[in-house]
């Protein structure tokens, strides 16, 4: 059973996106045998019937379709693959901002905004925040990646500026409220950080009321294949996004909440036709007060790793790892030889206390069916430590909850 954000009377008139983006999925090799005695669509039941995508499906389709730009550039950017050669996703210039800025006006002409997010490296997210501040009229700091060496210089920088608004990934943005409330440093004139990329973190609440007191978030919703698909203010909670009229989003209750797209947006050029994201959500109503259908997100179905045949649970450890006193983040690696799992860490910043890796590793061992039984023989292989730093993604900035590595 699909419940849909869009009501038949608003989708349906649009729908003939939707067609043409079947018509695409249909002329490639690998997937026409899938939506072969499936019709047009023409009505919200119709779209729940047609199979989902899912990010290889959609790699697939792109490598054949090739997508061009009605009007301006056709921009490449990395849509995943960690490994190799990057899988390619692609975007018309304006990246559909345009539709964001119709029902979101977090920045106005006199705001001085600081792009942190990074540039470069086929990422997308920079030149979509520029595009949404070149329709905001602001003044932009085009900032990008920086070296945690440099940010006491630009701290100062933005302070003599008087920034108003900054950006980026919530793992990159904590690192600059952490350093600057560990150095003292204050943005008395920020008011606005927005967000997008990953789930919004409650540590953040805490430095940013230290070092801009007057700062609230503004976050968007969305993926690499998808663009933009929500956004919210600092009235909703930072988990519940106001979806944009030109994104028709899917809650399927049977598979537990997975959330699928389909995008209405004349010019994408993604054939997204109820493409899977591996988030899960549902549809509520706000407390900020607008009476539209908003997306309350669950967060991932996909972060259940199977470890020596046994599903474990990523988030659960993260999160458990994250209640203990100190800890300011929490992430599971796990490390792969020859295409088994070899180990399992769970590395915790900001421990001070010298015993807790080793308890919460007691704790985990005896709590966790998975990691007690898959570690049955070998339970050196499940560690916990305290590190200075957790891995992240070079080319974005992310943080996420678990990294997979391969050995040789
Ligand atoms: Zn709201």
């Amino acid at each position: 059973m699909n419940a849909f954000s869009l009501t038949p009377a608003a989708a349906e008139p649009h729908l003939h996106v939707a067609r043409r983006s079947l018509d695409r999925l249909r002329g490639v090799p690998a997937l026409a045998a899938r939506y072969a005695g499936h019709g047009e669509p023409r009505t919200l039941d119709d779209v729940a019937a047609l199979p989902p995508l899912v990010k290889d499906d959609l790699n697939v389709a792109l490598a054949h379709l090739r997508p061009a730009a009605e009007r301006g550039a056709t921009w490449l950017f990395q849509s995943g693959g960690s490994t190799g050669a990057p899988k390619v996703g692609y975007a018309p210039t304006g990246f559909y901002m345009r539709g964001v800025y119709e029902q979101w006006r977090p920045l106005h002409r006199d705001d001085v905004f600081v792009n942190g997010w990074g540039a470069g490296r086929m990422w997308g997210a920079h030149f979509l925040a520029g595009a949404f501040a070149d329709l905001s009229g602001c003044q932009v700091i085009a900032l990008g990646s920086v070296g945690r060496d440099e940010y006491g210089d630009w701290l100062s920088f933005f302070g003599d500026r008087e920034v108003t608004a900054f950006g980026g990934t919530p793992s990159v943005l904590r690192l600059w409220f952490a350093h600057a409330r560990a150095t003292g440093v204050k943005l008395p004139a920020l008011r606005k950080v927005l967000w997008l990329g990953e789930a919004w973190h409650p540590q953040l609440d805490e430095d940013m009321a230290a070092v801009a007191p007057d700062a609230r978030r503004w976050g968007m919703f969305g993926s690499t294949e998808t663009w933009v698909a929500g956004t919210n203010t600092p009235q909703c909670p930072a988990d519940v996004f106001h979806l944009l009229p030109s994104q028709l989003v899917g809650v399927d209750a049977d598979s537990d909440g997975l959330l699928d797209f389909t995008t209405l947006d004349p010019d994408v050029l993604n054939p997204v036709l109820r493409y899977r994201t591996g988030d899960a959500g549902r549809f509520v109503t706000c407390s900020c007060g607008r009476e539209d259908r908003a997306l309350h997100i669950l967060g991932r179905r996909d972060s259940v790793v199977q470890v020596r045949g046994l599903g474990l649970h990523v988030d659960d450890i993260v999160a458990r790892a994250e209640r203990e006193p100190g800890v300011t983040r929490a992430q599971v690696l796990i490390t792969e030889r020859q295409g088994r799992v070899a180990s399992v860490d769970v590395l915790l910043l900001g421990v001070s206390d010298g015993d807790l890796p080793e308890r919460l590793r007691r704790d985990l061992m005896s709590g966790t069916f998975t990691i007690s039984t898959a570690f049955q023989h070998d339970p050196e292989s499940f560690r916990v430590s305290a590190v200075d730093e957790l891995i992240s993604n070079g080319r974005t900035g992310k943080t996420s909850g678990f990294v997979v590595r391969e050995e040789p």
